[in-house]
């Protein structure tokens, strides 16, 4: 590499735009208000095309609620891969519900549609489908299997604001969305999350879960906006749900409603440097892209941390952290695998949350759907089947070639590497 380019990275991209936009928040003294939660919301509903957009406190918060409106209580299952962050799966065991894990595919590192319909039994409520860094997940399967099962679908959306699945936006697919807005997501604004949908209980259930100053209906909450149309919510109409605050601060939706004017173009530039990048390892031994095909109409949306794929047999063996080191040596930040799969970690396994003495994850009464080493076997290879990639926010040829030839030089002089 002939020099750092730390500007090539730097994200999220704040200007005096975004300065201003949430010091008129500060200078009302607004953060705690709605108003600008409202707008922010409008838009976001109004760029994906959903009827219904709530901001939430974070995007961890999002899903504990969107869960609950889908139905997820104590006993019940919920399927998720295994191969996620926490927040996709844990706040089922809030609910006393139970995570049966499933396997990723190697190419996509999201769901795989095979490994979900033996899974579904009497207690299944909820899939929930991850577009894992940015990929997006095989959704014409994963719907058809839920409605042949009358399973309720949530996506994941918090890698791949923005991104296509066959022509038609991530996080409209299933019965409702979630995502994180945190400050490292491709779309970026702070401590901050998202839920989508088109069905009007599910959201509505989403306010009265932890939105307790949007609902009304009683005495206890007057001139509020929102009127529960569920006769059994409305008598708790004043008091959340779920005993959480999930109000979404302002300051961050006045960042947000300025970063989603820009989030197209700068998604655009993302997405041209990144292809670059893999058009030119395109047949590199042992590494491949982790983007759908070209002619899919599918895209990687903001390509939030991007990922390679690795196939170390094409390179005599050789281990991916030994791979990664040499490619970091070079001068290309590259670290192996990705999020360490969930269904090995004790908290699945041992964790008495409820203090009932027993696991939660068979807290109600659940089937033990616990699953220990070698249950889940792509999920468990993830240190060897991926590395990451730099995450280009600007589209420069030559930076960009430089980085890409870091990746090609180790790949093809691998044997220097390997044992003798
Ligand atoms: C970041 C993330 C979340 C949680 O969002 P927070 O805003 O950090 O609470 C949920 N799911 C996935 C896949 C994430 O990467």
């Amino acid at each position: 590499m002939t020099k750092e380019r730390p500007e090539l990275f730097a994200w999220p991209i704040v200007t005096a735009e975004d300065e201003q936009a949430v010091l008129e928040v500060l200078r009302r003294g607004a953060m705690s208000g709605l108003d600008v939660t409202r707008q922010f919301e409008r838009e976001m509903a109004d760029w994906m095309g959903m009827k219904y957009a709530l901001g939430c406190c974070n995007g961890t918060a999002a899903i504990l609620a969107a869960m609950w409106a889908c139905g997820v209580g104590a006993g019940d299952e919920v399927i998720c891969p295994s191969m996620t962050y926490w927040a996709s799966a844990q706040p089922a065991l809030t609910l006393g519900a139970a995570v049966n894990f499933a396997d990723i595919h190697p190419d996509t590192l999201c769901l795989d549609p095979a490994d979900i319909e033996h899974r579904i039994g009497p207690r299944t409520r909820l899939i929930v489908a991850v577009h894992y860094a940015g990929y997006p997940c095989p959704m014409d399967e994963i719907m058809s299997i839920a409605r042949r099962h009358g399973v309720k679908v949530l996506e994941d959306a918090s890698h791949a604001h923005g991104g296509l699945y066959r022509g038609q936006m991530v996080g409209t697919f299933g019965d409702i969305a979630a995502m994180s807005l945190m400050s490292g997501k491709s779309l970026a604004i702070g401590e901050a999350g998202m839920i989508l949908t088109n069905d009007q209980t599910l959201f509505e259930r989403c306010v009265a879960f932890g939105h307790y100053e949007r609902t009304v209906g009683t005495r206890w909450a007057p001139g509020v906006d929102l009127q529960v149309s569920d006769e059994s919510l409305r008598q708790y109409a004043g008091l959340p749900l779920g005993a959480v605050k999930h109000r979404l601060n302002q300051t961050a939706a006045a960042m947000g409603r300025v970063q989603l004017r820009h989030y197209g173009e700068r998604m655009a530039e993302i997405q041209s440097a990144m292809n670059r990048f893999w058009d030119l390892l395109e047949g590199t031994p042992g590494i491949r892209p982790h983007r759908p095909p070209k002619d899919s109409g599918s895209t990687m949306g903001g390509w939030y941390s991007a990922r390679g794929l690795y196939r170390g047999e094409e390179l005599g063996g050789l281990p991916c952290a030994r791979f990664c080191e040499a490619v970091a040596a070079e001068g290309a930040p590259c670290s192996p695998g990705a999020n360490s799969p969930l269904h090995l970690h004790p908290v699945f396994h041992t964790l008495d949350f409820f203090r009932m003495g027993r696991p939660t994850m068979v807290s109600f009464g659940q089937r033990d759907v616990r699953q220990g080493p070698g249950s889940l076997p792509v999920s468990e290879s993830i240190g060897e089947i991926a590395f990451s990639i730099p995450w280009f926010k600007h589209d420069d040829p030559e930076a960009i070639a430089e980085y890409a030839l870091a990746y090609r030089k180790v790949a093809e002089q691998v044997d220097a590497l390997l044992p003798a």
